[in-house]
Formats: structure tokens, sequence, C-alpha cells
């Protein structure tokens, strides 16, 4: 029984098999999708052969239409939130939907699958026991703190970075960061996965032969960090 529920479904970060069986099953039971761009949706829900009313919620309309959907769940349909890739509400909207929904007092449901961040701790070979997520950086005012910050952190850290940005990023990791490990997953499930592995100076200097088009994912090694791999090891003696 859905109805009065709001289900937050994770979908596919670039491969559109990692849809889950249980995120199928709840984008068809559902009465409605609220999502951030119908044309985005539509991909995946024609992938799946599924047809829907669409709402459209993002950072510009969400505060005008978060009442208008509540209410109708509230009224006892059954709603799904997702996002244009990925788990909603991670850099994604949503949040403050669900957040006006549990006032409400509607269950909030989660359908879990897909997340850029997840997906590339668990390949990085970094420490994974204790991890922050610092998603995109500021674009400008506070970016030099928050790098000054990070040069500090004592946890595995986690960016999203876009095409546009990925250069000026790494030229600022070698500059405040210049000896941590990093890994860089790019286009991260699709076609043209890719993976860099080093510091930011030689990842920069890997990228100088490599198409840098696309998504990119940086998972940071801790201050302090020393490899416990037997193969780096090994390399020592
Ligand atoms: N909600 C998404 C999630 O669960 O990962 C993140 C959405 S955020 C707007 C988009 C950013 O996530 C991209 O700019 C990139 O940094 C990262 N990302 C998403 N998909 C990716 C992929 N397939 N490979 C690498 N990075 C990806």
């Amino acid at each position: 029984m859905n109805n009065g529920k709001l289900f937050v479904v994770a979908t596919p970060i670039g491969n559109l098999g990692d849809i889950t069986f249980r995120a199928v099953e709840t984008l068809k039971s559902v009465d409605f999708i609220i999502c951030e761009d119908t044309r985005v949706t539509s991909v995946l829900l024609n992938h799946l052969e599924i047809s829907k009313p669409l709402v459209v919620i993002n950072a510009h309309n969400e505060s005008k239409s978060l009442e208008r959907v509540v209410e109708r769940i509230s009224a006892n349909e059954s709603a799904a939130l997702v996002s244009d890739a990925g788990t909603p509400c991670i850099s994604d909207p949503g949040i403050r939907l669900v957040n006006f929904a549990i006032e409400k007092g509607i269950e909030v449901i989660g359908i879990p699958g897909a997340n850029a961040a997840i997906m590339a701790l668990s390949i990085s070979g970094l420490p994974t026991d204790s991890f922050v997520f610092e998603g995109f950086l500021p674009q400008k005012k506070g970016r030099q703190k928050k790098l000054l910050q990070l040069a500090e952190e004592e946890r595995t850290i986690v960016l999203y970075e876009s095409t546009y940005r990925i250069e000026k990023l790494l030229e600022e990791l070698k500059e405040y960061l210049p000896t941590r490990q990093i890994v860089v997953g790019r286009e991260l499930t699709k076609k043209f996965e890719e993976t860099w592995r080093g510091t930011a100076g030689k990842i920069l200097t890997d990228f100088e032969k490599r198409n840098k088009k696309g998504e990119f994912v940086l998972v940071i090694a801790p201050l302090n960090w020393k490899t416990n791999s037997p193969l780096e090891k090994s390399n020592e003696n």
C-alpha cells in the first residue's frame, strides 16, 4: 500500500542497467513522479516503458511547487522523487521537499541505488572508514578557505567536478595539497569510464594526453595517509 507516501528513488549515474528492480516497481506504482528536468527523466521512463505524470521541482521553482506536491501526497496520492542522475538530494534538488514532507507527517521511503561519490570511494583503494563529502567546492567566495581546510583534513575527501572546471581544480589541488594521493573517476559506469590515480601534478600530466570531457569525482587521501598496499611495500624493499 503506497498511498500517501513519498519515495526517494535513486536512478543511474550513466549506465541505465544500474536501475534497481525496486526502483522500477516503485516508479510503476506511484501516482506521479517529481523530477528536476522532464526531458532527462523522460529518457529513463521511455527506456523503462513507464508513463507517469511528471512534476518539476528544481532550484528555481522549489518553494512554489512544494506545497502543492505535499498537499497531493497528504490527500493519499503516492509520489516518487528522482533527480537527473544518481541519488536525489545528494548535490541535487529535493531536500526541502523531503523536509517539508517529514514536517507534514508523510512517510518518506528511500529506494537506494547509484551514487557517484560512494561508487568512487568503493574503487578508490583509499580509507573509507571515515570520509567527508564536500560535493562541488564554492566557485568564488570561500574557495581558498575551503582548500586550506582540505589541506588539513584527516579524513578521506570526496569532491564532485564538471568538465569545465576539472583542470582548474586539479591545478589548485597541486598547489594546496601537492603530495596527496588522489583518485579521479571520469564518466563512471558509462562507455568511456576512466580512473586516474596519483598526485594532482601526475594526474594533470596524464590529463594532457587524454579526453577531459565528462563528469568527474575526486577521492583525496587523508593528511599523512600512507598506503598499506603489499605491492607498494614490496617496491620499497
Ligand atoms: N545525485 C548525483 C549522485 O548521486 O551522485 C550527483 C549529482 S551532481 C549534480 C552531478 C555531479 O556528480 C557531476 O558533476 C559529477 O561530479 C558527479 N557525477 C555524476 N555522475 C557521474 C559519473 N557517471 N561519473 C563521474 N562523476 C559523476
